[in-house]
């Protein structure tokens, strides 16, 4: 049997793995050319409580479920992951209400260990939170990671287990006959498969339509972020949320696995053709200022990294869409808005354990679910890292400096299957640094080059039309 998957983002790459654990062929499709470029790549990488879903939805369902899963998955993955929980403040008389329906929506949920605490008590835990906070709601299950890590280990270790990669493949088209599904076609042809999952983030909404499964159209909500230096670490050591408004969690202060304080996002809502639009803005970025100064007011801005956007799929109605739709063999984990990135093990868990029933396939007795780590520098004894570099010397080759990254861990990225800048990126951190890459891209580019056996000139930031060099000035 064979079943495909349609989307390599957390989810899709999520999917894929679990799919691997049972006798079927797999194959994990994306235009890109590697997963977590899609949505997975900008958002804030919270993996929520759940306090935030109203009962009784899809979202709250697999938030709850999901974060419960993140310690095994992401450990099982080698993927960053710290449970660092989460405060959502409350200034006014009306926003400490909505902090006691947060209380009652969680507890609804099954979300552990939700606790009101006075105004003190949350400055006790997070000195620098604006002095004039009246209460706060604690959420010690909120955790957080790095999606577009997670789902690179995710589709790594599907391969592992026999998963077919097929990056760079854009799915055109579904052939169905009589109500069920038959086919996939893709830029480089026929594929006859017995299931499909969509899990095509922004573009689910076509792939739905590619079935002939109606889909109202889905809109993308865009997100500003500042993102601010290790330098400010410690700035706040949990997740600070205002109290929700009705088109998002807020502007959010947050550390980031690396060190790093994140600021944001906003929440606009864009025409759904805009699914490419994610730049920032001038306006946007001041509202994320005014909207983190509200919870942090003395904000540390001369350690500014850099900011970004990224685009939240937001569906009609507002709740995932999971599970087997009118046409037969046609599953969708579709409308994955947030808190898709912490609902996404449990939905891949489950629509994989449907797939599997409704085909009648066995588990497989040997699934191996662990993806060794690319060991990093940084958290390296003196003696393990002189150890490696007598083994090979490129452990010794510094390639990034701010966040300490040799050459043999750019090349081992390589090997694990990183094509482009941003995938070595994504993999080792290189780039990701203080000097945004101003120093490193030229030397992993020429090491993709080297190792890819492609001219520099083909060797892309993240895919086709970001390449960074045309040819030679000199000869
Ligand atoms: C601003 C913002 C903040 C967020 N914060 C959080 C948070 O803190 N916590 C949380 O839980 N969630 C959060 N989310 C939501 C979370 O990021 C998403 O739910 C999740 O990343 C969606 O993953 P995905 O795999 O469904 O989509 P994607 O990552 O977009 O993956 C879909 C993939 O499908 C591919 N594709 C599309 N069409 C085709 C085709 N025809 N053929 C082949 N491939 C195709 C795309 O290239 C893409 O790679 C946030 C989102 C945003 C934007």
């Amino acid at each position: 049997m064979r079943v495909a998957v349609i989307g390599a983002g957390v989810v899709g790459a999520l999917i894929a793995r679990e799919l691997s654990r049972y006798e079927a062929e797999v194959l994990l499709f994306d235009r890109e050319p590697e997963p977590g470029f899609g949505v997975t790549k900008a958002n804030s990488a919270i993996v929520h409580a759940g306090f935030h879903d109203e009962p009784g939805t899809m979202r709250a369902r697999f938030c709850v479920a999901g974060n419960a899963l993140y310690p095994e998955i992401c450990a099982e993955l080698s993927v960053p992951f710290r449970r660092v929980g989460a405060l959502v403040l409350a200034f006014t008389p009306e926003e400490e209400r909505t902090l006691s329906v947060l209380l009652d929506q969680g507890e609804a949920n099954g979300v552990p260990g939700l606790m009101l605490l006075s105004g003190a008590e949350a400055l006790a835990r997070e000195p620098r939170v604006n002095p004039e906070v009246r209460r706060a709601l604690w959420a010690p299950t909120v955790g957080i990671t790095e999606p577009w890590a997670l789902a690179q280990a995710a589709a790594e270790n599907a391969a592992q287990n026999g998963a077919q990669l097929r990056l760079g493949e854009e799915v055109l088209g579904i052939v169905v006959r009589r109500g069920k599904v038959e086919a996939l076609r893709t830029e480089k042809g026929v594929h006859p498969v017995s299931a499909v999952v969509n899990a095509a983030g922004l573009y689910a909404d076509r792939v739905a339509m590619m079935a002939g499964v109606p889909f109202p159209p889905i809109r993308p909500r865009r997100g500003q972020y500042i993102l601010l230096d290790k330098t400010a670490e410690g700035l706040v050591s949990s997740v600070l949320f205002p109290t929700p408004n009705p088109l998002s969690k807020g502007i959010l202060v947050l550390p980031t696995v690396d060190g790093g304080i994140l600021l944001g996002p906003t929440a606009e809502d864009l025409p759904p053709e805009e699914k490419e639009a994610a730049e920032t803005t001038r306006e946007g970025l001041f509202q994320v200022l005014a909207g983190a100064r509200k919870l942090v007011p003395e904000l540390p801005l001369t350690e500014t990294l850099k900011t970004f956007a990224g685009l939240r799929p937001e569906p009609e109605g507002g709740d995932f869409v999971v599970g087997e739709s009118s046409v037969r063999g046609f599953y969708q984990a579709a409308g994955m808005r947030s808190p898709g990135l912490t609902a996404a093990p449990a939905v891949a868990r489950s629509l994989a354990e449907a797939i599997a029933t409704d085909l009648g396939l066995a588990r497989k007795s040997r699934f191996n679910p662990v993806r060794p780590p690319i060991p990093r520098v940084e958290e390296l004894t003196e003696e393990e890292w002189d150890r490696l570099i007598k083994e090979d010397p490129r452990w010794g080759r510094i390639v990034c400096f701010c966040n300490q990254v040799t050459e043999a861990q750019v090349v081992e990225a390589i090997r694990r299957g990183a094509r482009t800048l941003d995938g070595v990126k994504f993999r080792t951190r290189a780039g990701f640094g203080r000097c945004q890459g101003s120093f490193c891209t030229a030397r992993i580019l020429a090491i993709l080059s080297r190792e890819l056996g492609r001219g520099p000139e083909e060797i892309s930031l993240r895919g086709r039309g970001s390449e960074l060099v045309w040819g030679k000035v000199r000869p």
